[in-house]
Order: structure tokens, then C-alpha cells, then sequence
């Protein structure tokens, strides 16, 4: 059994409670000493890694991190949480990387952690964020970005294969050998000593001699010591040699667009603490791609779960998340139903289903009936219901990320061409001061093309989308949840519903046309027959707008460094772009992803999904341009 069903349910923790402490069924072993667990976290884990001492020293802006084997109920995660806001400066930030292979339920995770009642408050979080037992990478942002644990649902000699980090401390859990041989592999300890670096420490409560030989052999210096209560001893070590880790220089950044590409990049590392400017040539956040009235979040998942599947997923679960944290205003839960509006798609439903497990929590099949009943309006056919999605304010969203001290906005900049100049990056704008930067993220849309400092063949494309607002009278019915299929239609918001859009390739037709009013009509027509009042005609008070999505060869988003056709990076210059019609899924993860790999903290994303959004897969026969000032 590898932990793993068809589809990524993954198989959770089976606890038995004994004595209300909860013990592994799979492995026969004890989460937690049953005298004092806590206790017995702090000494092990915290007081044999300095960890009080350490975060005392660490200075503005650092981040510490700390890898574990083995999540279980988080006791240790929250005990390392706590000591960090006891000991360490107000701007220095935790990063906690763990790997679960039988994540707990979160109903046993909350029972377990309420054994601690000092915790409570952390508990609280934790739990609140804990995510959906969905196999692979999971990175939460809590204590108000202060901490970010990077969780791995599977099994840990898979995800230190796949994770990217390099820990200050290292917590070895994960039950005793005796009991588990699986996990204290040599193979585990390599792993140890390739995310170490100069001076990490390690502590762990085993004291067997094969584990403190292993660990000896890749470097570390080892010592046994005593045991917490009445354990005769234990073991904790420090890397010696290697080079010591380095941050990563920023200096100014600049991210040019102020889509929700562009706003959510800045406000992710403003929040980190970095100072970012913004510059778009509209003249306010979100007037490209991003500026509709409405836009639903949603992720059509594909029936075989493959590297663009799991991006996909856990992009929608991350966005999931931010929304209702950071933007609340503009996030309206409402629920969402992919519906299966042609026979292709049912049939497409149907092998999906059958491939797939996923939790209910994430998506579940529902009939025509109960389809009506979520939506509010009559469904002729059912779909998959996905109740956590729901529906924003794309513009607003834009607004409200780009309202945050450490970030400066430049609207109304046309930007016109980005060049190399001592060492650093200089953006030149139509009748404006150049902007000097260190790092520059280009997050432009397809307008992204025209700036970026190399030659040859890139493979985005602009797509004409036309959205068509009715009012809402003119609707027999309004829906209350998302539908989409056909055409999406959202509920009614500001007295309209929007639907839409088109899809026009090699169309770049900017003015708002009766042609794409009348496709959207039709779609929506056929997809929910008798909804439009009758004899609707696309010159009626309806509205519409017209914007460019940014669409990849491979439907996947564009975000990395920025490569020439030799595949060399160009210090200091990033893309994001390449979103889609799916800005909204997209954006939250991916500038997660991308400010981690700016800042050079633990990636938010396995190598398997890093691959599949590097921009060298667009920039297949490129060239530097020759004459960089
Ligand atoms: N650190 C935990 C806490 O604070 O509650 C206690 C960890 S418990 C002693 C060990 C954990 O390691 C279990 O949750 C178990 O499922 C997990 N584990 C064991 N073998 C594993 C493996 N090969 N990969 C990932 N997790 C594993």
C-alpha cells in the first residue's frame, strides 16, 4: 500500500486513543511521549537545535528553516512556531518543511492538539489552514505570512527528492527504526546531508548506531546525548563542512504589469518585506486581462492525473485558501458546477470519476436535481460540483493586493523597452523617467513579448475573449452558485450577470462586437435552455468588454527566470505570464512559487511542477538581443 488511492485522495491516518493519545495504526508506535509530549518536543527537537539561541541572533528579514520527517499531529511544527515568536525579531520569518505520508484527519488532528492547551491559538490556525487530504506539495501562509510550512502529503524519500530547500535545523521524527525501516533508509540520510548546508544541526530521538554512523559518514558531526525522561539517550549533530547558505540579493524590485499576475507577485513580496514598485500602462490595477466585473475560479481538471493535473490542483486549493484570507471583500463562495452540457463532456465526467478519487471537500458528481438545488436554477443536466470555488471581483482583487505600504504603483507608464545597464535593469516608458531595478518581473500579458531582451520565436499568444454583462431582468432566473460549461454564468452582482467569453484566436479586434454577444448568448442558451427572457437580442441593454488573455502552447503559466535561447538566465529579470483564462486559479501559488525562488526560500513547488511552468519551454529557438546598453 503506498498511501495513495486512484486520483490524489490520499489515504489518512487510522489512530487509535489510547488514554486519549492518539497512536498510529499503520505503524504501532505513539505520536508523542505519553508523559509530556510538549516537553519532550522542546528538548529533542528545539533545545539539541539551539533553536531558542539561533532565533535570538536572527537578524532582519532572515528566514529560518526547519525540515522534519514525519507531520503527525504537528506538535512539533507548533511548539518550533511558538519558540519563534517568543525569541525571534519581529521581520525575521519561519519556513517549516514536512512530509506526512498518512496525513491525520483534520477531526484527529484538533483532538490530538488539544491535549496542549498553551498552543491553542496556533492550533487554531493550523487547523483552519490544514489542507484536504490531496496527495503531493501543499504550502500554507500563516501567522500573518510570518510562517510558511511547505507540506508534503506522501511519502518523505519522494518528497525530498522532488522538494527544493536547504534547512537550518532538521527535526528527524518519523517513528523508531525498529518500527518503521521504510523511512531510515541511507537513502533518507543522503537526502539530509543534500538539503544541509554549513552549519545545520540535526537532533533526533533515536540513538540507534546504524542511523548515527549513517549521518556520521555524509558528514555530520554526532554526538549522544541524554534522553528526555527516561530515555537513557539521544542523538543530535551538526554539518561541518559544505558552504554556508546564502540569501539571495533582491535589492529594488519591479514588477511591470499591474494585472492580477503583476498585483499578486508584489503583494507577496511586499509582505515578505520587500519594497516593489509597480508600473502599467493602464490607469488603474487591472485594466488588461484582469479587469472583468466577474471572474470564477475554477480548474478543469484532466481525467489522468499527470504533472498538469496536480499543477492545476494544487494551484485551485492554494487559491482556495488566499482568498478568503487576504481578499475577503471581493471573494464570493457561492460553489461551482462544471456542468456536463454536451454529451462529450458527460462522457469526459464520467472517465474522470472513474479514474479518480478526489475528496469531497474538492469536488464531488452531482445529478440534475441536486444541481438545480445547489444553483437556484433549473439544471438540465448535473456535472461536478466543486463547493469551495466560487466567483471575484478580478479588478478589485488587483486593488486590493496593490494596497500595501511597501508598495509603490506607476500607472499610466507605457513601457517600451527593458535593457541591461550596470548590472541592474532599466525600464524605459513613453515620455516618463526611466526605472532602475535590481529585479525585474515582467508580468505584462502578452504584452509581456515586446519587452522581454532576447530574440526569436516565443511561444505565447494573445486570445480575444468578449464577455457579455445582461441585466439581470432580462434572465428568467439567476443562479446563486457559479455554472459553468458552454459559457459561465455567475450570480447577479450589481444589478447584471456576466457570461462569456469568447475564445478568438488570431483575432485582435479590441472593440466589443455583436457577433461575440450574440456566441455568448447561444452558448448560454444551450447550456441552460429557457433562462434568457425570450427574444433577447445582443442589442438590448447589454454590456460587454473585451480583453487579451495570455495563452501558452501548452496551457500551462510562464513563470521563471528569464532565459535566452542558450537556455542562460539573465540575472535578476523573471516572467510571470502565460495565465490564460485562468488568471484567478493561477496567480496565488505561481507568485508564491516565483517570490520563493526570488528570495531564494524553500520552493513551493516540486521539481515535477516547476518543469512544466519554466519559461524555457516557450523560449525554444531565442537569442539575446545583441545590444545591451
Ligand atoms: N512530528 C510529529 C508530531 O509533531 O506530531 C510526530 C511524528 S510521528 C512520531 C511520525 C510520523 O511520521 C507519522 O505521522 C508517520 O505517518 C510519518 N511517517 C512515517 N514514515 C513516513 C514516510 N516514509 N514518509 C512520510 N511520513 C512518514
Amino acid at each position: 500500500m503506498d498511501g495513495t488511492t486512484g486520483g490524489p485522495l490520499i489515504e489518512t491516518a487510522r489512530l487509535a486513543w489510547r488514554d486519549g493519545q492518539p497512536v498510529s495504526e499503520q505503524f504501532g508506535d505513539v505520536y508523542f511521549s505519553r508523559e509530556n509530549g510538549l516537553e519532550e518536543t522542546r528538548y529533542v527537537f528545539l533545545h539539541h537545535n539551539h533553536l531558542p539561541e539561533r532565533f535570538l541572533q536572527l537578524s532582519d528579514k532572515d528566514t529560518f528553516v526547519i525540515a522534519e520527517t514525519g507531520f503527525g499531529t504537528g506538535l512539533n511544527f507548533l511548539a518550533a512556531w511558538q519558540a519563534f515568536r517568543q525569541y525571534a525579531p519581529a521581520s525575521a520569518r519561519l519556513h517549516f518543511v514536512s512530509v506526512e505520508r498518512y496525513p491525520l484527519g483534520s477531526a484527529d488532528l484538533e483532538r490530538a492538539l488539544a491535549l496542549w492547551p498553551e498552543l491553542a491559538p496556533l492550533a487554531r490556525e493550523l487547523a483552519h489552514n490544514y489542507p484536504q487530504p490531496v496527495s503531493g506539495c501543499h504550502r500554507l501562509v500563516i501567522d500573518q505570512a510570518r510562517v510558511r510550512l511547505t507540506l508534503y502529503f506522501g511519502d518523505a524519500l519522494e518528497a525530498f527528492d522532488s522538494l527544493e530547500f536547504s534547512a537550518d535545523a532538521w527535526f528527524l521524527d518519523g517513528f523508531a527504526p525498529a518500527c518503521n525501516p521504510g523511512l531510515w533508509q541511507d537513502r533518507l540520510i543522503r537526502q539530509v546531508r543534500e538539503h544541509s548546508h554549513r552549519g545545520t544541526t540535526l537532533a533526533t530521538f533515536t540513538a540507534v548506531g546504524r542511523v548515527r554512523r549513517a549521518l556520521s559518514d555524509v558528514g555530520f558531526r554526532m554526538e549522544r546525548v541524554a534522553g528526555f525522561g527516561p530515555k537513557r539517550d539521544m542523538l543530535r549533530g551538526v554539518l561541518e563542512q559544505g558552504s554556508h547558505r546564502s540569501a539571495e540579493p533582491t535589492g529594488q524590485i519591479l514588477v511591470v504589469g499591474a494585472g492580477i499576475a503583476g498585483a499578486m507577485v508584489a503583494r507577496n513580496l511586499a509582505v515578505r518585506g520587500y519594497q516593489v514598485t509597480v508600473a502599467d500602462q493602464g490607469e488603474s490595477p487591472g485594466a488588461g486581462a484582469s479587469g472583468n466585473p466577474q471572474g470564477a475560479l475554477y480548474a478543469k481538471l484532466g481525467v489522468q492525473l499527470n504533472d498538469q493535473v496536480r499543477l492545476a490542483l494544487a494551484a485551485l486549493l492554494h487559491a482556495q485558501r488566499f482568498y478568503p484570507a487576504e481578499t475577503p471583500e471581493q471573494w464570493h463562495p457561492t460553489g461551482l458546477l462544471m456542468m456536463g452540457y454536451s454529451e462529450h463532456e458527460r462522457e469526459r465526467q464520467q472517465k474522470f470519476l472513474r479514474a479518480n478519487t478526489y475528496p469531497r471537500t474538492v469536488l464531488y458528481p452531482v445529478d440534475d436535481q441536486k444541481a438545480s438545488d445547489l444553483t437556484g436554477i433549473a439544471c438540465p443536466q448535473g456535472g461536478l460540483w466543486f463547493p469551495r470555488s466560487g466567483w471575484l471581483e478580478p479588478a478589485r482583487v488587483c486593488q486590493s493586493l496593490l494596497e500595501h505600504p511597501n508598495i509603490r504603483t506607476e500607472f499610466q507608464f507605457r513601457a517600451t523597452r527593458l535593457l541591461p545597464c550596470n548590472n541592474r535593469w532599466c525600464l524605459s516608458g513613453e515620455g516618463r523617467q526611466d526605472l532602475v531595478a535590481d529585479t525585474v518581473i515582467l508580468a505584462a500579458g502578452h504584452l509581456t513579448r515586446q519587452l522581454m531582451p532576447v530574440t526569436g520565436e516565443f511561444r505565447i499568444k494573445a486570445i480575444r475573449g468578449q464577455i457579455t454583462g445582461i441585466p439581470s431582468d432580462r434572465l428568467t432566473a439567476a443562479p446563486r452558485a457559479v455554472v459553468t460549461g458552454a459559457r459561465y454564468l455567475n450570480p447577479p452582482a450589481d444589478g447584471q450577470l456576466v457570461t462569456g467569453a469568447t475564445f478568438d484566436l488570431r483575432d485582435n479586434d479590441p472593440l466589443v462586437r455583436t457577433n461575440s454577444h450574440q456566441e455568448n448568448l447561444e452558448g448560454l442558451d444551450s447550456m441552460l435552455p429557457g433562462l434568457l427572457a425570450p427574444r433577447i437580442k445582443p442589442t438590448d441593454d447589454i454590456t460587454g468588454r473585451v480583453s487579451f488573455r495570455c495563452t501558452t502552447h501548452d496551457y500551462q503559466p510562464i513563470v521563471g527566470p528569464l532565459v535566452n535561447g542558450e537556455g542562460n538566465t539573465l540575472g535578476g529579470a523573471w516572467l510571470f505570464t502565460g495565465l490564460g483564462s485562468k488568471g484567478l486559479m493561477w496567480a496565488p501559488l505561481m507568485a508564491e512559487y516565483l517570490a520563493d525562488l526570488i528570495t531564494g526560500e524553500p520552493l513551493a513547488l516540486p521539481h515535477s511542477l516547476t518543469r512544466r511552468v519554466h519559461p524555457a519551454r516557450c523560449l525554444a529557438a531565442a537569442r539575446t538581443s545583441e545590444s545591451p546598453a
